[in-house]
């Protein structure tokens, strides 16, 4: 069956705009649950002949939680769900408190993951991706979403784990 990869990130990192190119036109419109949103989230992507599925974790809408809570059961929820994770933080920022907090629990899954460092728009950035390298997910991917640079080397990376 088909790889399951969620993308999870704080807010405004570009989630929904790399999952926007991941998915295309392919877009599902999915049922809510009780409590959960689950509103134009789940796609699927193509890369290589390869399709898998694609969860923008970040439009599951948990109700009357506070953010920071939000992001931690998206990041539990992408855990749960899928083969492999992307974890996307912005470059621009370096490391945040936020970006820890997820980072740590995707620590304590035993789940791949790929990490994207967004908005490195132009190859003046690449010094960008080094802080994140401390997080242990191994090389971290300059990536653009809104210009569409480096998300096919960062599949290249997570089709490597199948
Ligand atoms: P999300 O909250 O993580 O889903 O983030 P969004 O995809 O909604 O993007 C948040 C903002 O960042 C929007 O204004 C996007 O246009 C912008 N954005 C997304 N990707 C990039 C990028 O690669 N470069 C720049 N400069 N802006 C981006
Ligand atoms: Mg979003």
């Amino acid at each position: 069956s088909k790889p399951v990869v969620a993308i999870v990130g704080r807010p405004n990192v570009g989630k929904s705009t790399i999952f926007n190119r991941m998915v295309g036109e392919r877009m599902a419109i999915v049922e809510d649950k009780p409590g959960v949103t689950r509103d134009r989230l789940y796609g699927q992507g193509e890369w290589l002949n390869r399709t898998f599925h694609v969860i923008d974790t970040g439009g599951i809408d948990i109700v009357d939680e506070p953010l920071q809570d939000q992001m931690r059961m998206q990041a539990e929820i992408a855990i749960e769900e899928a083969d492999i994770i992307i974890f996307i933080v912005n470059g621009r920022d370096g490391i945040t408190s936020s970006d820890q907090d997820v980072a740590s629990i995707l620590q304590r899954s035993k789940k791949p993951v790929v990490i994207g460092v967004n908005k490195v728009d132009n190859p003046d950035m690449q010094e960008h991706i080094y802080d994140f390298y401390q997080f242990g997910f191994g090389q971290p991917f300059p990536i653009s979403g809104s210009h569409g640079i480096g998300i096919g080397d960062m599949l290249d990376e997570v089709f490597a784990n199948f």
